[in-house]
């Protein structure tokens, strides 16, 4: 069965169809993943609806200090602090007693979008690490494993990565395990984070021709490492890149991963399937 371990069904960009996207993943499991508290509260709603939906939740680090907004998100403006939107996330976390929650995040840190105009590019990344580390207090008091985030800007070679993975090796007493989503660094850092317990994340960047170093990554990474994802409504692989992207487009993703391994699209599947239900339990 085809998974989609990060899809954002729960965006706005599906508001008009949802429920005829929704029909089209019949046949696979999807998780879809809070980047607020609003979209967090929705995905938990997807998946308390739909039996082969879950969801994660968390405060993404492009809304640490009010920094992004994304009409394809959320189109209204949201009244609460970062503090007030961890309580109410934390506060689903306690509401879920079927475990439709299986992962905390997305969380981590993201240096490509930081605007300066309110507050310093330090006091941002800052920010970004303290709530990061909430993060991870979460992830241990409710026993999941985290869906992480990270990205770097255009000019520095890793720094997010690195400081990604340093606050990680931090508080390797409490971090158990995750999903690294949309990995987008090099083989050496893929490694690292595999070394640490954590599974990569391939989105249809992978069927891009320009994904250069994302297909060494595929083919260093165990097969019992990877984990097949969307992103989606963003990132639609080859050959429907540009268009809104949904999970079942997921199949170009493994069909990729198949063809840089050199196995079966069949195998992957397989191998996906129970990468997924060891992470996740799902
Ligand atoms: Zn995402």
């Amino acid at each position: 069965m085809l998974i989609d371990a990060h899809a954002h069904l729960n965006f706005h960009a599906y508001k008009k169809d949802r429920e005829e996207v929704i029909k089209r993943c019949q046949n696979m499991k999807v998780i879809n993943i809070g980047s607020q508290f609003p979209t967090s509260r929705l995905a938990l709603e997807l998946a308390k609806k739909n039996q082969n939906m879950y969801a994660s939740v968390g405060l993404h680090p492009v809304h640490v200090l009010e920094q992004e907004r994304d009409k394809n998100e959320i189109k209204e403006k949201i009244d609460m602090s970062d503090d007030e939107q961890l309580a109410g996330i934390r506060e689903l976390l306690k509401s879920d007693k079927d475990n439709s929650i299986v992962a905390i995040g997305e969380t981590g840190l993201d240096y490509f979008h930081i605007k300066t105009d309110k507050h310093s590019a330090e006091e941002i990344k800052q920010a970004q690490k303290d709530i990061f580390i909430k993060h991870i207090e979460l992830a241990q008091e409710f026993k999941k494993p985290l869906m992480l985030h990270c990205r770097d800007s255009k000019e520095s070679s890793w720094e997010a990565y690195q400081e990604l993975l340093s606050i990680v090796n931090s508080q390797l007493s409490i971090v158990k395990s995750g999903m690294i989503h949309c990995f987008s660094s090099s083989v050496e850092i893929a490694q690292r984070f595999v070394s640490l317990g954590f599974s990569i994340g391939i989105t249809g960047i992978v069927t891009f021709p320009n994904a250069g170093e994302l297909v060494n990554v595929v083919k260093e990474t165990p097969l019992d490492r990877l984990l097949t994802e969307t992103d989606c409504p963003y990132l639609a692989p080859q050959p429907v890149r540009g268009e809104r992207n949904e999970p079942p487009y997921v199949e170009h993703v493994a069909k990729k991963i198949a063809e840089i391994k050199g196995i079966s699209y069949d195998d992957v599947i397989t191998a996906v399937e129970t990468n997924a239900k060891k992470l996740f339990n799902i």
